[in-house]
């Protein structure tokens, strides 16, 4: 008999932010197969049975192609193993989750998705900045600044024209050149800005300033991947907005989640 998939979001890296669904398939997991964003805290929920799959970037920073983690998850589900796809955020925000729940489908091998919360948006959340906000934003828009290969470049200039919030997922190794079209489009130079890296972790890191200078900022503070670009009058609500979390591990709810 096949096995089943569940194609679950871990959410943005806090442990206690995953949901109680996910929670409970990590602990009944029987095989794991899981992305380099998913952090070892949640991976350690697992039952030490559970077969552990990095299809993660390797130790040496290559990606494993698409194809071939699709291939990983039918093999396991024909060979009658339940698995569970652990994936950084929700499953199918720029998670490619898609992309393997159709594999999944052109083999009639079941599949069921539990959302995350999307570092795009709860990420956010945590770093102080709110995706919306009556004064300044009614409307955002997630874009990624790493295309498929082979896809046309995007116009950043149709974006500048937007008035929302804009939240680049995938793209400080392209900020200055976006940040650039941007303003080459007619974003006003004092555009409120951020960088947050590793959102809702112990280890988040913010950084804050327009669209004329974000680019340099997040270069001198060493912001690196993975990291999240927001444009819009809402970045500028980080300084008052900016909290403490009650908690962060899941070992401090242990009465709860025990
Ligand atoms: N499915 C994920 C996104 C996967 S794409 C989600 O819903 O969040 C990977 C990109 O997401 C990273 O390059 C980064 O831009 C962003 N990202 C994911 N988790 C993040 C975090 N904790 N902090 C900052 N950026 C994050």
């Amino acid at each position: 008999m096949k096995g089943k998939v569940w194609l679950v979001g871990a959410g943005p890296g806090d442990p206690t932010l995953l949901t109680v669904k996910a929670l409970y398939c990590i602990r009944q997991a029987e095989v794991i197969v899981y992305d380099r964003l998913v952090s070892d805290e949640i991976l350690q929920e697992a039952p030490s049975h559970c077969k552990m799959v990095n299809v993660g970037k390797l130790p040496n920073y290559h990606p494993i192609p698409q194809d071939d983690i699709n291939d990983c998850l039918i093999q396991l589900a024909l060979q009658g193993h339940n698995v569970v796809r652990l994936k950084g955020g929700d499953p199918y925000v720029f998670g490619r989750g898609g992309e393997e729940a159709e594999a999944l489908a052109a083999f009639d091998i079941e599949f069921e998705v539990i959302p995350g919360i999307s570092s795009a948006i709860g990420g956010l959340a945590c770093a102080g900045i709110p995706v919306t906000h009556r004064d300044c934003a009614s409307s955002f828009h997630v874009v990624t600044g790493h295309l498929k290969q082979g896809k046309d470049p995007l116009d950043w200039s149709q974006f500048s024209r937007l008035g929302g919030t804009l939240v680049i997922l995938m793209g400080m190794s392209q900020i200055k050149h976006i940040c650039q079209q941007l303003m080459d489009g007619g974003k006003p130079v004092s555009t409120p800005a951020a960088v947050v890296r590793y959102a809702s972790r112990d280890n988040q890191q913010v950084v804050t300033g327009t669209v004329a200078n974000i680019a340099q900022r997040a270069e001198e503070a060493q912001i690196k991947s993975p990291a999240l670009i927001v444009i819009g009058g809402v970045a500028a609500k980080h300084t008052t907005l900016s909290f403490q979390a009650t908690c962060r591990h899941i070992s401090e709810l242990a009465e709860f989640v025990a």
